[in-house]
């Protein structure tokens, strides 16, 4: 299991500023909070096939307390990205509820703003799904102050995806793509894991993201499957993937829409249409990395790699003040690692899977 550390670990040398940095410069701004470790799919690359541990009901941060955490994150320390993600988060009956308690304690700093100048832009909830029920749900999601998703996708062939995901729920997930786009939630972008048994299909979805109107994004397969199958002398590189799709589409133009962001992006047959690579392996992107983490559990985890947490809900449940929790999270972010060192020699694979962390 990770290391939660019970207290705040050590700021020497840690400039007084209010912003989530780190002793190599970052600063982070955007926030993923996963709310749950249950999951509709038992994807090979991420879940064990009888899914994960399930967490106590009284381990979970709740509604309110999610929204509370959110509140901080943007007025004390300058977030201004938040991403709900899991498991799966429609597996949150309260999802709803969720996403309306942060977006009202967001709107409400944003209205004084006039005394909160750091408040420079609006600040996004959006969430990362497979989709699945998200049509029966996506309305009143949207009321609650939802702005974006992100839908994971790795193959259109119904057979494909029930290996990959031991489920038999493509079309699910389709009902789940057609609703967002229906909502207006766009750009709608889906993401799929690169592997070798996902490549073969890769220009597949291609043609199928671009004739559905939807931002295709491709990344890496990172160690972070539960069944602990993942190797590097099989995983299927970016340039692998670019001379595969080449074969029928002409990508150029590689570049990034700024300077953070993991994904780089190629038009395809000219433009305007991009089709994005996220190398989060060959190509590591940590020296420009702006996350934290919170754990369904309400640890913060600065680094997907890193197995220190350091934990709020015991704070939160102890009656700690705003400014206190505050500290907390930025003596946590300043002892982020560098990176996650898988190209390293004696590189260890975390402790959680990312589906326990929260993608
Ligand atoms: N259930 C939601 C979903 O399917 O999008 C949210 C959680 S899922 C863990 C978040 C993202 O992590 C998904 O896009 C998934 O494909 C990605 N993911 C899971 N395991 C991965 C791995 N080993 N390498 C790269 N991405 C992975």
């Amino acid at each position: 299991m990770p290391h939660v550390r019970p207290a705040a670990p050590g700021t020497e040398g840690r400039p007084n500023t209010d912003s989530l940095i780190d002793r190599f410069g970052r600063e982070a701004r955007d926030l993923r909070v996963s709310i749950t470790e249950k999951c509709s799919l038992r994807c090979t690359y991420c879940m064990p096939e009888q899914g994960l541990p399930p967490i106590a009901r009284d381990d979970l941060l709740t509604a309110v307390e999610i929204a509370r955490l959110v509140g901080i994150a943007v007025r004390d320390l300058g977030v201004r990205d938040i991403r709900f993600t899991g498991g799966e988060p429609l597996m949150r009956r309260d999802l709803e509820y969720i996403i309306g308690m942060s977006r009202a304690v967001i709107s409400d700093l944003e209205s004084r703003q006039a005394r909160s100048p750091r408040l420079d832009h609006r600040v996004s909830l959006s969430m990362t799904t497979n989709g699945i029920g998200l049509d029966k749900r996506i309305d009143a999601l949207v009321a609650a102050g939802l702005d974006r998703v992100n839908i994971s996708l790795d193959t259109v062939d119904r057979d494909h995806f029930a290996r990959l995901t031991r489920r038999d729920r493509l079309p699910a997930v389709l009902l789940g793509i057609e609703a967002a786009r229906t909502a207006g939630l766009t750009p709608l972008k889906i993401n799929a894991v690169l592997m070798r048994d996902t490549l073969a299909g890769a220009s597949d979805l291609l043609a199928w993201s671009l004739n559905n109107g939807v931002h295709l994004r491709f990344i890496e397969q990172m160690p972070l499957d539960a069944d602990e199958r993942w190797a590097r002398d099989n995983m299927v590189p970016a340039q692998e993937l670019i001379d595969a799709l080449s074969s029928r589409f002409t990508l150029t133009e590689p570049h990034r829409d700024d300077p953070s962001a993991p994904s780089e992006e190629w038009l395809v047959d000219g433009g305007p249409a991009t089709v994005g690579i996220i190398a989060s392996v060959t190509r590591s992107f940590c020296e420009a990395c702006d996350r934290t983490r919170l754990t369904a559990e309400g640890t913060v985890r600065s680094c997907l790699f890193g197995d220190d947490e350091t934990d709020l809900r015991g704070m939160l449940r102890s009656g700690a003040s705003d400014r206190e929790l505050a500290d907390r999270w930025r003596a946590a972010m300043w002892t982020k690692q560098s990176g996650h060192g898988m190209s390293l020699e004696g590189f260890r694979r975390p402790a959680r899977t990312m589906g326990a962390i929260g993608g």
